[in-house]
């Protein structure tokens, strides 16, 4: 019997590990150097800068929600997909199945590495996920990605104020997002909105200061970590400091 993987780079086979590590130095906008080969890059075009992935995801989400989504050949993507992966950004999305990423920005397959959960908040597991896109795939560029409109938040609120009991392991989602909750409530305006907003910039900082895999890409400039709010109607996705 094989012996048990140590790690998850143990898993990889060693020409697996050698693009994995020149695709995260290609992936922060360095020079992409002529000893990179290309051959062993599933997408090249996702071999861009921090700037021009959200410039890329900016455009895709206009194209989306001007019901101009371009065609995509999965099936051809399948096919170069096999070997790897080299998707230049990740979303941390909420669960909610009135978004979708993938659309949203109108990207294809081998784009996106998206994490979601109700909520939009940073998990354990959730922040595992993202630490291996990082540290694996070679995504610099990050995105918490919340929307109006959110249940989860709005439940938070419900229970927070309301003293509303929400059965099973729902309370879960209330211990996380209450935080948010709480700085909402000092400021003036709607309260979801403004939770929504806090949810997003909250997580997003959680994830720039995440040791040790994150902060130290974030320290030295190579990581961006942006948040985003999604419109339920418009299908644009705004972009908050
Ligand atoms: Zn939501």
């Amino acid at each position: 019997m094989c012996d048990t993987p140590k790690t998850v780079e143990d898993q990889q086979p060693a020409n697996r590990r050698v693009f994995l590590k020149s695709a995260g130095v290609a992936a922060i906008g360095a020079a992409l150097g002529p000893r990179l080969a290309m051959a062993e890059v599933p997408k090249p075009e996702n071999v861009i800068s921090t700037d021009a992935g959200l410039k890329r995801l900016m455009e895709g989400n206009e194209r989306y929600a001007s019901g101009k989504s371009g065609a995509h050949n999965f099936s051809a993507a399948r096919e170069a997909l096999v070997s790897g992966q080299n998707p230049f950004a990740a979303i941390l999305s909420c669960a909610d199945s009135r978004i979708s990423p993938e659309y949203a920005f109108d990207s294809s397959n081998g784009d996106l590495f998206v994490v979601r959960v109700a909520g939009n908040f940073v998990s354990e597991e959730g922040l595992a996920s993202l630490e291996f896109a990082a540290e694996y795939l070679g995504t610099r560029l990050f995105m918490v990605l919340g929307h109006d409109s959110c249940g989860a938040v709005n439940g938070a609120i419900s229970a927070i104020h309301d003293g509303a009991v929400l059965p099973g392991h729902i309370p879960s989602l209330v211990e996380a997002i209450g935080p948010a909750v709480g700085l909402a409530e000092e400021k003036s305006g709607n309260l979801l909105e403004n939770a929504i907003r806090e949810n997003v910039r909250m997580n997003a900082a959680t994830l720039r200061a995440s040791s040790p895999i994150l902060s130290k890409l974030a320290a030295s400039d190579e990581l961006k970590v942006v948040g985003g709010v999604y419109n339920l109607k418009t299908g644009r996705v705004e972009l908050i400091d």
